[in-house]
């Protein structure tokens, strides 16, 4: 059955550039059989842009490597690995000759490598820097995963060498082709319901025992970085507007070993223009994933935003219901397209950098218990 919002939200799509990729009209996402795989492989070159994955872990594996079994304008072309027995894998399963295979000592001869056109880093989040700017040096295109880096100034570091690369740099937010996440950006943006007088969410789990994300020096902080982002993300699209304040409080922590270096949870509220309330809430001790935003004529939610897959979503006037859609397929097309035509990604280093400066507001307001404004 089709959204009875199908129609507005075509000219929507339309309107921002992404009914090319026919978002809402893809069926949902099949398993690909050895057959299929085989035969993406060998047409891999026809017209595609060559992606080199850095960083073989599990975002990398689980999703980009599949995903990019269907996209339609790019393909996995290398692999830049620290794990030997991942480059064996890696090569047999997604038939990677040698010559695209890396290691990150000879990373920097990817310059010499005309196979590879786009590097994607899926590093943790403290080598996004370091190894986007080699990308650049490389003479690459490049997408960062999220968050776009620690700090403002390596994000600084990063546009600059994109500028004299002259390479577009892309962030992987995904969600911004996500069928769900983009009926929100149209009924909050458009005023569909009236205006916005409150936004909230939340984005949590229980985090595993010790590994890089539970540390200071390679995440940089604890949930807000690694899920909190997508609150942050989900309040601006759906809004429209960027915070100008913020306060925050930090969690009790109930397990003070495991968060010895970074916040347990986290709860933060932002003051959008005109009086917005925006109040977001990041766990990882708790399961929550929801976006909601209460509009002059009505509430219109996501109880299931940010995942892969599975998103569901209610209006005043019933549930939304789309296609599911491989949000990463999608995203690694519109790079690729974006290469392709020279024009700039749609989830571009800028927008990276704001939200690493908002996360750095929203740990300032929780370290200080002040408001902190956001310039
Ligand atoms: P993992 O820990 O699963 O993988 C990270 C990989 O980085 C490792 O497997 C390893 O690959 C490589 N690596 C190199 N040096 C180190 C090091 N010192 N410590 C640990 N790993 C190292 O992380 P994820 O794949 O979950 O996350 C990677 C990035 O992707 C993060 O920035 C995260 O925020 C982002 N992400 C984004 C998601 C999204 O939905 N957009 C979802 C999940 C993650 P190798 O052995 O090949 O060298």
């Amino acid at each position: 059955m089709k959204s009875k919002y199908d129609k507005s939200r075509r000219k929507f799509l339309h309107d921002i550039g992404l009914a090319g990729l026919s978002i809402p009209f893809i069926s949902a996402v099949g398993n690909c059989n050895e057959e299929t795989k085989k035969q993406k492989t060998m047409s891999a070159k026809n017209g595609k842009l060559g992606i080199a994955l850095v960083g073989l872990g599990g975002y990398a594996g689980g999703q980009l490597a599949p995903a990019l079994l269907q996209t339609e304008h790019c393909y996995l072309a290398g692999i830049v690995t620290g794990t030997p027995s991942k480059a064996v894998t890696w090569k047999e399963k997604y038939n990677i000759p040698d010559k695209n295979i890396y290691s990150y000592d000879n990373y920097d001869s990817i310059k010499d490598n005309p196979d590879i056109d786009i590097i994607y880093v899926v590093l943790p989040n403290n080598m996004h820097a370091e190894y986007t700017i080699r990308g650049f040096e490389a003479g690459k295109h490049v997408i960062c995963e999220k968050p776009m880096a620690i700090t403002v100034e390596d994000c600084d570091k990063m546009l600059a060498a994109s500028k004299k690369a002259n390479k577009l740099l892309s962030i992987g937010y995904r969600l911004h082709f996500e069928p769900y996440n983009l009926e929100m950006v149209r009924l909050g943006t458009q005023k569909m319901y009236g205006n916005l007088k409150k936004i909230s969410g939340g984005f949590g789990f229980r985090a595993g025992p010790s590994q890089w994300r539970l540390t200071q020096k390679y995440a940089g902080g604890g949930p807000l970085m690694d899920v909190g982002i997508y609150v942050i993300q989900g309040m601006c699209y759906t809004s429209g507007m960027e915070p100008i304040a913020v306060t925050a409080v930090e969690g009790v922590k109930t397990d003070l070993e495991k968060f010895k270096e970074v916040e347990q949870s986290l709860t933060w509220q932002f003051e959008f223009p005109g009086g917005l309330i925006g109040e977001g809430i990041t766990s990882y001790a708790d399961n929550m994933n929801f976006l909601k935003a209460e509009a002059d004529k009505g509430t219109f939610e996501l109880t299931s935003a940010y995942n892969y897959n599975g998103q569901k979503g209610n209006t005043p006037e019933g549930p939304m219901n789309f296609s599911t859609v491989n949000q990463q397929a999608r995203q690694m097309d519109a790079f690729a397209l974006s290469v392709k035509n020279n024009k700039k990604s749609i989830v571009p280093g800028e927008m990276g950098k704001r939200d690493v400066k908002y996360l750095q507001a929203v740990y300032e307001a929780m370290r200080t218990g002040k408001r902190i404004e956001i310039k």
